[in-house]
Formats: C-alpha cells, structure tokens, sequence
C-alpha cells in the first residue's frame, strides 16, 4: 500500500467513523486514532452507576441516526444494530396530571392533538411525507443548489421563524408545550430565528421515522460502524490520543473528529494565521448537566401514558420552558430547567437486570458551569413524578467539565460541537465548511455542516470533500 493511499482519522465518535468508512470505500488504507480506550465518542454505553445496569453516556434516542442518509446505505444491521421503537415517540406531562403524547403516525397524531391537529398535521405533512428526500437536503451544508426545490422553499419558509412564531399557530397550551420542547434541543433562546425550524427538525422524524432507541444502547451503533470499518481494512486504534500532528507522518489525508479549539492546537502554528484566527472565534453553546439513574422500578408518572415513550420532556408550559431556555442563553441556571429524559429499560431488557430501570436525563447550564444543579433537575421528575426519588438505587452526576473529561469534543459540556445559530449554521465552522487552510487536513465533527446529533453526515460530507480534492 503506498503511503498516497494512506490516510487517518483523529477521534472515533459517529462523524470520525462514517470519515473512515467513506475513505476506506474508496480504496483507502485508514487508520483511527481514538483518545478513549472504547471507540463512539458521545455514542457509547457502559455501566456507569451498578453492575448490569447499561447506561448511554450522551447520546440515548436517535431519530438521525435512523434517518441518516449515509448510516443507511451501511449493513449496519449485520454487525448487530437494531432499533426499538417505544409506542410512542415522545410524552410531554402537565401539572393537571395529565400528559401530550405524540403519537408516531400522523393521523394519529393529528385526532390526538384536538382542535390543534390539523394546524400540526399541516405544518409537518409535506416534510414527513418526503422525509428520505428532505432529510438528505438538510443534513448537509446549506446554501446548496437543492434536487427539491419545492420542498426546501417551503421549509425555507419556517426556517427563519422562531418557535414562539410557530408555537402561535396552536390554540391550545398543550400543544405550544410539546412544541417548546422539540424546539428547546436547539439550545437557542425560544423567541430566536432558527429555534422554529429546529424544533420542526425534531417532530418532523418523531413522525417519519420514530425516535427510537438502539437495542443494548448507543454503543451499538459505533460497535456496528468499527465492525463494518474492519471488514474494509480499516483500524481503529484506541487509547490514542493525539496531541500534535508532528505525531501523524505518512498520512496523504487527516481528518479530525475534533472540534475548532483541539484543531488549534492539534494543527498549531501549520494553520495560516487567518484561518486559525476564524476558528478561534468559534462559539461553543450551553452545556449540559447529566444524571444517569438505577431504578428499583419504572419512573411513578403520575401521567402514566408517559410510560408508552422513550422520550420525556419535562418543563411544563411553553413559557417556562422558554424561560428556562433565556436563562441559560443567558448565562445562568434555570430554577425549573427543561430537563429532557429517556427510560430506555422499559423497552429495552438489555439495559437493566429484570425488574430494574435505567433512567437517562439532562438539562441546559451556561457552558463550563460548575453549579450543581441535580436538586432542580429531580424537582422537575418528582412535580410530575412524586415518589421518584424513593425509586433511586444509585446516580451518577456529570458536570460538564465531567463530560469533557470522557470525550474532549464536549467543550464546557456542550454536547452539540458549537452554537448552531443563523451565522455557525451557515459558516460551520468556517465558510470553507469541512476544508481548513492545509490542503490535506479536513475537520469532520459535529462542529462542521450539518452540526450535532448521532446521523454520520458531517464525516461523510467531510471525507467526500477530502476525496475529491487529494484525488
Ligand atoms: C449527554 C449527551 C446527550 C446527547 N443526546 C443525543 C441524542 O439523544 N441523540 C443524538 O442524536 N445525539 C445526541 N447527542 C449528540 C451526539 O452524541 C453528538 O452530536 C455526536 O456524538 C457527535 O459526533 P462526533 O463524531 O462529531 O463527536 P463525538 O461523538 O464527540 O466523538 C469525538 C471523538 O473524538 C475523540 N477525540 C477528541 N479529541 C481527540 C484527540 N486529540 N485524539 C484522539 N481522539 C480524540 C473523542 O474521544 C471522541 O471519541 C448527545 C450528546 C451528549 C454528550
């Protein structure tokens, strides 16, 4: 093999794998350099409060994975990965007692949401009846000449709404809080451009392909991802962190599954001062404070519906979950945060020991925060719960600083590789996108177009670009 052949990826997260898979494809002799001993980056699964008790250290539910254009064309399913998807895609609880759930088919959905379903069928029909053609024109770097026109004008036309905008075309609170909180994963301020078609990003595949969970965790899907690299001779080598790219010879092309700041430093004085100048001037987004949880039982719901879904939101209305969502826009902690929660175990036995429960959960702080937020974290599961602390065997916290420490791309535990607004989903992280100032290195993380989520796109964009232009 000719060392023009030769070429290596840093970091084996979803992004450096779907890199290395592309690049082996094509005839390429790849090699992975992955700082942790277990390759998946955010997409990992480990027992992290009991033994037997499996918990996903970031990523938990994953409707981009399921829809990714490029995990797809992969026998992802011969190396083990399975989807399970929960009978419905998302529960939303209130303080009557009461809980939104949405329900996966559209139809369903639309008699479900009362006098709102027909505004929420309308907003979300076209997108999700053309979902395998709009998801490959949005998980990719925009502006791009789109192949659906029609389809993209009409996105484009929700794009720059905010999801207050949108939230406003519902009449009852029910349905503007379950919008809320599919806008809130965006991590910008409700009222911001950008938040509404964010949120839509999110309902859009809840109803086109489920928000399912992986079958014994996240894990799998990296495990499936190294598996398939292997049969293209591809090799992942962990426990292989790399500080310099002094360390990286014989190498025609690199690309980095890092994130601007660890470029900086990893390219150091090779990059032209402009560019490094641009990438210093990167901005993180909010992190996020996690507890993973071992249950004696199932979460005491006191909506027990909100047993029927892998996902939770817990944040009550519209405007507290807005409220919570300014505050950590601006820079501080929400009394009440939007805390999002996933209980795997209930469909998935791998997870736990019999009878036993896994419980996922997170909620927005200002980045690099070192405030302990877990008391408002259980008071927003106990308010809709009450009775769930006493269900609690063993928890394990995670700062962000927790978080980075497990995987360097989590910046101040921002676990979507950079603010996704107007000017970083445009220029991400660059104008030049996934190229950099050195002919053969690329950035390929979350950090690049079309930013976070497990889905692979950001590497497989990445490596294609560094395909045609090293020949
Ligand atoms: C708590 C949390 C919850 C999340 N929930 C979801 C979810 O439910 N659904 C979803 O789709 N997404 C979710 N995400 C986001 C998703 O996991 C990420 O967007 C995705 O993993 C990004 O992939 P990546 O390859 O760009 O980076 P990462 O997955 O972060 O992987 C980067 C890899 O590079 C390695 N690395 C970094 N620096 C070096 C170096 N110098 N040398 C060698 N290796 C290096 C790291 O160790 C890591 O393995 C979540 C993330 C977190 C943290």
């Amino acid at each position: 093999m000719s060392s023009a052949s030769k070429a290596c990826v840093i970091g084996a997260g979803p992004n450096g794998l779907a890199a290395a898979i592309v690049l082996a494809q094509a005839g390429r002799q790849v090699d992975v350099f992955e700082a942790e001993s277990i390759a998946g980056g955010a997409a990992r699964t480990m027992e992290l409060t009991l033994p037997g008790f499996l918990h996903d250290f970031g990523s938990a539910v994953h409707p981009m994975a399921a829809s990714s254009p490029f995990f797809s064309s992969l026998p992802l399913k011969d190396y083990g990965l399975e989807w399970i998807h929960s009978p419905a895609p998302l529960a939303h609880p209130l303080d009557d007692g009461t809980a939104v759930i949405l329900e996966r088919d559209l139809n369903r959905a639309k008699s479900c949401l009362g006098a709102d379903g027909k505004a929420w069928s309308d907003l979300m029909q076209p997108f999700v009846e053309h979902w395998h053609e709009f998801a490959p024109e949005v998980l990719r770097p925009l502006p791009a000449i789109p192949k659906h026109p029609w389809l993209m004008a009409r996105f484009g036309m929700s794009a720059l709404l905010s999801a207050k905008t949108i939230a406003g075309r519902f009449q009852s609170d029910r349905t503007r809080a379950l919008f809320a909180g599919f806008a809130a994963h965006s991590f910008l301020g409700l009222h911001e451009p950008l938040s509404g078609a964010l949120g839509m990003m999110m309902a859009i595949p809840a109803h086109a392909v489920g928000w399912p969970i992986a079958r014994r965790g996240s894990q799998s899907i990296a495990d499936a991802l190294c598996a398939h690299l292997a049969s293209l001779g591809g090799k992942v080598i962990t426990s292989s962190r790399v500080e310099s790219l002094d360390s990286l010879s014989g190498y025609a092309v690199i690309l980095c599954d890092v994130t601007p700041r660890q470029l900086v430093v990893i390219a150091g004085r090779r990059l032209s001062d402009r560019y490094r100048r641009q990438l210093e001037k990167f901005r993180y987004g909010p992190g996020v404070f996690k507890v993973d949880y071992a249950l004696s039982e199932p979460i005491p719901w006191k909506a027990r519906d909100c047993l029927r879904a892998a996902t939770v939101h817990l944040g009550g209305s519209f405007e507290e979950i807005a409220a919570s969502e300014a505050a950590t826009r601006a820079g501080q902690h929400a009394s009440k945060p939007f805390v999002l929660l996933a209980q795997p175990s209930l469909f998935d036995p791998t997870r736990a020991p019999a009878g036993k429960h896994t419980v996922w959960a997170y909620c927005h702080v200002p980045n690099g925060s070192k405030v302990d937020v877990l008391a408002n974290i259980e008071q927003q599961i106990e308010r809709f719960a009450p009775g769930f602390r006493e269900t609690v065997l063993a928890r394990r916290v995670f700062s962000p600083a927790d978080l980075e420490s497990m995987d360097a791309n989590l910046v101040g535990g921002d676990v979507g590789g950079g603010v996704l607004d107007l000017r970083q989903f445009l220029f991400r992280p660059t104008w030049r996108h996934y190229a950099t100032s050195i002919r053969n290195l690329f950035i390929c993380s979350a950090s690049t177009p079309p930013g976070g989520s497990v889905h692979g796109m950001c590497g497989y964009h990445a490596a294609r670009m560094a395909l045609t232009r090293t020949g």
